[in-house]
């Protein structure tokens, strides 16, 4: 099935408004129309900046979380409905770091899809083991494991979300998966989707993020069950970020 591929950057807490305005400007230099979907997944504070930058462009905008709640005393956190607001299209869900630093569990990341879901946001939900449970032979268990939980509370709806395949050993530590390696995990994710979601599996999007870079985008992007890319650090710069883009068609 053919399906346009998903180009992805994560900000993470990085930028500020003169370094956004420079980077976006840089990457919207060719007009701001990609053949592939492109999106930037910023700190909530930007949301209107970009939004305004990237306004008449394919350029979509991300937020890096969601609350699960609809509205009321949560202290610091953004509903999807606030998202949607501001044009948010997609809301990562579950990135390792929340999972790590915020003590996310798997129910409350199934929680956010669907509050994202609701309010016709797409959740990238990322999923992936730690170097400790790889060595374990546990990749697969943990990877199931957290994608099952997403599938439990969303059910049929699960044809709208992303998926990203985001081994913690490989994000921000420069050491990727193999083009082998990863694949052999998207293609166990997709027999998952498939199970749950027979008919549409095969058009959800999973991506892969753990170091993607400019040099070896093209090779990861090149197999089979890879849709896209979750890019955090390489897409803090404009040349390396568009480069990964031309290599997702
Ligand atoms: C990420 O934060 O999702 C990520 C993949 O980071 P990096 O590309 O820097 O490894």
């Amino acid at each position: 099935m053919t399906k346009k591929k998903l180009i992805a950057g994560n900000w993470k807490m990085n930028g500020n408004l003169a370094s956004n305005e420079a980077l976006l400007k840089a990457l919207l230099q060719g007009g701001g129309s990609f053949e592939c979907d492109v999106a930037v997944c910023t700190p909530a504070p930007y949301f209107a900046q970009v939004q305004a930058l990237a306004a008449g462009t394919s350029l979509a905008l991300g937020a890096q979380d969601v609350s699960a709640h609809a509205s009321g005393a949560y202290t610091g956190e953004q509903s999807a409905a606030m998202l949607k607001d501001f044009g948010v299209r997609y809301a990562i869900v579950g990135h390792s770091e929340r999972r790590q630093f915020h003590g996310e569990t798997d129910d409350l990341v199934a929680s956010k899809a669907a509050a994202a879901l609701a309010a016709g946001i797409t959740p990238i939900v990322c999923v992936g083991e730690t170097l400790a449970q790889r060595d374990a032979g546990e990749t697969e268990a943990v990877v199931k494991r957290q994608l099952a939980a997403v599938i439990h509370v969303n059910g049929h709806c699960i044809s709208e979300i992303v998926v990203a395949y985001e081994p913690v050993w490989a994000i921000g530590t420069g050491k990727t998966a193999t083009p082998q390696q990863a694949q052999s995990v998207h293609a166990v994710l997709r027999a998952q989707l498939h199970h749950a979601a027979s008919a549409h599996a095969a058009g959800i999007r999973i991506l892969y993020g753990g170091s993607m870079n400019a040099a070896n985008a093209a090779e990861l992007l090149a197999e089979n069950d890879i849709d896209g890319g979750l890019i955090g650090g390489a897409s803090l710069k404009a040349p390396d970020f568009l480069q990964i883009i031309a290599a997702a068609r």
